[in-house]
């Protein structure tokens, strides 16, 4: 006999967990409550432009956030029967209009812990308290729950957390898709992106190594593609450290960063292939680089707005300089470093770099210019089509020597340059006429 649900009505916020696989959110609404709807809101803040003049979401992301919404509408629709409706301003006001026509009792979320989304979300409870409000950690390979008790406080080594975690936590297995409900709840919202949105149009560069469409449906494909058909993994660590196209390393970060894909699955299909293909240093590695962004994640958990801060998570007075002349010089790739100026180039054109690029250009910025450092990362943060608030001002201040690397490493462009792109085929590639160029 089917048990009484607990809810009449819920809603499902989405947010950065664009997906109906292995979805908490979604997956407990469903199994609580009699009808379910999803919501997504346009946060004004997300839209404006951040304090040194870059539109918060560049076009990249943007262009890619529309693909990712509008198969997020299609897939819940077909396999859960979950309506999706989009709601143009702050979320307060998104649940209290949805409240005067569809008086929900419950809310399904994914927990955020950065102070501008933790207001949001302050702001909605508070304009609906009768609701219960439900958070759940679905960005994460461990839940708190299990990491908070084996450390008095998170380690600020990235080695400490990373040893004790493997030892001591297991991922959560995926959840299974939750049953489709009987009716389709309907309301008068808007069921169709804004038109600002849809007018977004990004012509793909020709020479982009990240091509891919946004959502669900494509982050699954790319996932079987590079572990099944690829086999990419498997030779993931001799590669990762490459600069041109796609298959050098997994690109499954845009996915991951806006939640088309769980981590939890992707951990599970490295299992998977270890267990029944092969099991080798590569396919360890591309786990390992999830560690790094769970440790920035908890890291961020634990410095809370400090993750901004000019003095980073270590408090270092360092001096920085707002030189406007020169940052606009690195973020155009007009440095007359040839290394560093591809690899701009390639973010400007393209909303991607490389991680070893990423490396190299942060470093030149903020440890040779001595350039603020958060001017960088809010230039990656309107750039990157990847952009997730933790990996990236959590490596920002590991580059710029405000964060936890205890080594506080120093790149040089030329010889790295020399050891990652050794016949210059990156740079001619960014930088048309060669390396000597205007
Ligand atoms: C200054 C700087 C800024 C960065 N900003 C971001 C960002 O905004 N979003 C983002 O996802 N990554 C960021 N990274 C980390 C890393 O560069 C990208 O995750 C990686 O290049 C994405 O490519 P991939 O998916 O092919 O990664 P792969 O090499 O295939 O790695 C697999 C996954 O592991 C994770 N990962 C790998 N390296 C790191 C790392 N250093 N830190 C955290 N997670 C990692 C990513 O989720 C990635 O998708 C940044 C790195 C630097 C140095």
């Amino acid at each position: 006999m089917q048990k009484t649900k607990k809810y009449k009505k819920a809603v499902v916020w989405f947010w950065n967990n664009l997906r109906v696989h292995d979805n908490q959110a979604l997956y407990h609404a469903l199994k609580e409550s009699e009808e379910v709807i999803g919501l997504y809101v346009f946060h004004p803040k997300d839209w404006q432009e951040d304090r040194w003049g870059f539109p918060k979401t560049g076009q990249f992301r943007a262009h890619f956030l529309k693909e990712s919404l509008m198969d997020l509408k299609q897939r819940l629709m077909e396999a859960l029967r979950v309506p999706l409706y989009f709601y143009e301003g702050s979320a307060d006001k998104a649940f209290r209009h949805i409240q005067a026509q569809y008086p929900f009792e419950a809310v399904f979320f994914q927990n955020e812990w950065t102070q501008e989304e933790e207001d949001i979300v302050k702001a909605a409870r508070t304009a609906c308290p009768q609701a219960r409000w439900q958070g759940f950690y679905d960005q994460l390979l461990y839940m708190p729950a299990q990491i908070n008790p084996l450390f008095s406080a998170i380690p600020d080594v990235f080695t400490r957390f990373r040893k004790t975690v493997e030892q001591k936590a297991q991922v959560m297995p995926p959840l299974p898709l939750p049953r489709p409900q009987a009716t389709v709840p309907a309301l008068s919202l808007s069921r169709e992106l804004p038109h600002w949105l849809n007018a977004c149009h990004v012509k793909i560069h020709p020479q982009a190594a990240f091509s891919l469409p946004g959502g669900e449906t494509h982050a699954l494909k790319r996932m079987q593609n590079y572990l099944w058909e690829q086999h990419g993994i498997a030779r993931y660590k001799q590669t990762r450290n490459g600069l041109i196209g796609l298959n050098y390393s997994s690109k499954l970060s845009p996915f991951l960063a806006n939640g088309s894909l769980s981590v939890r699955l992707l951990y599970a299909e490295i299992k998977r292939y270890e267990a029944e293909v092969q099991a080798n240093d590569s396919t360890y590695w591309l786990f390992f680089e999830l560690l790094w962004r769970e440790y920035f994640k908890y890291m961020a958990m634990k410095y809370r707005h400090l993750l901004f801060h000019r003095k980073g998570f270590k408090q270092r007075n360092y001096t920085w300089a707002q030189d406007m002349e020169r940052f606009e010089r690195w973020r155009q790739g007009k440095t007359g470093h040839p290394f560093i100026d591809a690899n701009m180039r390639e973010l400007l054109h393209t909303g991607w770099m490389s991680n070893r690029g990423r490396q190299n250009v942060a470093s030149f910025l903020a440890k040779h210019w001595h350039i603020d450092w958060r001017m960088g990362a809010a230039w990656f943060e309107s750039q990157l089509i990847d952009y997730d608030v933790h990996s990236n001002y959590g490596n920002w201040q590991y580059v710029a020597g405000v964060g936890n690397d205890p080594r506080d490493r120093l790149f040089n462009p030329d010889t790295q340059a020399q050891r990652y792109d050794p016949q210059g085929d990156f740079q001619r590639l960014w930088l048309q006429g060669g390396l000597f160029y205007a």
